[in-house]
């Protein structure tokens, strides 16, 4: 069975892949099958852009506060299937918000600046920071691009801003220091974006 789409308290996610650059230490891929009490969220295939537009207006997005492209994978893995489908949604439920989380590596994934395709199809953009350093980010991120990703991020956040209504950094409360919290709350100033610190949901 795929499950293309699953349900976190007032939101509708939507999971389309299982790559992602980075193997962090704390993700839930190496922490048992499931997500928040959904079924298994290992795609046996990535399933198609019908596939995954299909899904969400089967699952009923009008019932929900926002759609959340997220998963047990880095979305912007798969950008382009991101951007149309949620250009399909507005376009058939205009009223409602799209959020990706993500770990706000796209501009290296894709090997470009990625920040203008999502405009107009994609309005909040959380980024999960998980550390004040590019050395730590590697320590507990584990990037396949090693200490460009941590910069690249950034990078990403401040020009993503521009296209989207809102962008957020994140960090998970009790992983890091409160020392390190104010560095990445500066760092998250540096860019123009605001740091959000959040509660550690058990996986
Ligand atoms: S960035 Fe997200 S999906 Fe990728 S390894 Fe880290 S926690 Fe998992």
């Amino acid at each position: 069975m795929m499950t293309i789409t699953y349900t976190v308290g007032s939101g509708l996610y939507v999971n389309m892949t299982n790559r992602c650059p980075n193997n962090c230490t704390f993700c839930i891929r190496n922490n048992g099958e499931g997500a928040y009490g959904s079924d298994s969220l290992w795609l046996d295939r990535e399933p198609t852009e019908d596939e995954v537009f299909e899904a969400i207006v089967t699952a009923k997005p009008e019932n929900y506060s926002e759609l959340v492209f997220c998963g047990y994978g880095e979305p912007t893995e798969r950008l382009d299937v991101l951007i149309s489908v949620s250009r399909r949604v507005k376009e058939k439920y205009p009223d409602i918000t799209i959020r990706v989380n993500t770990n706000g590596l796209s501009d290296l994934i894709a090997g470009r600046d990625t920040s203008a395709d999502f405009a107009g199809a994609v309005d909040v953009i959380s980024v999960s920071m998980n550390a004040a350093s590019a050395e730590k980010y590697q320590e507990v991120c584990i990037s396949k691009f090693g200490l460009e990703a941590y910069p690249a991020m950034l990078e990403f956040c401040k020009n993503v801003k521009h296209h989207v209504k809102k962008v957020m950094l994140s960090v998970v409360e009790g992983t890091i220091s409160n020392e390190e919290v104010e560095i990445c709350r500066k760092n998250a100033e540096s860019v123009g974006v605001e740091l959000r610190v959040r509660e550690y949901i058990a996986p």
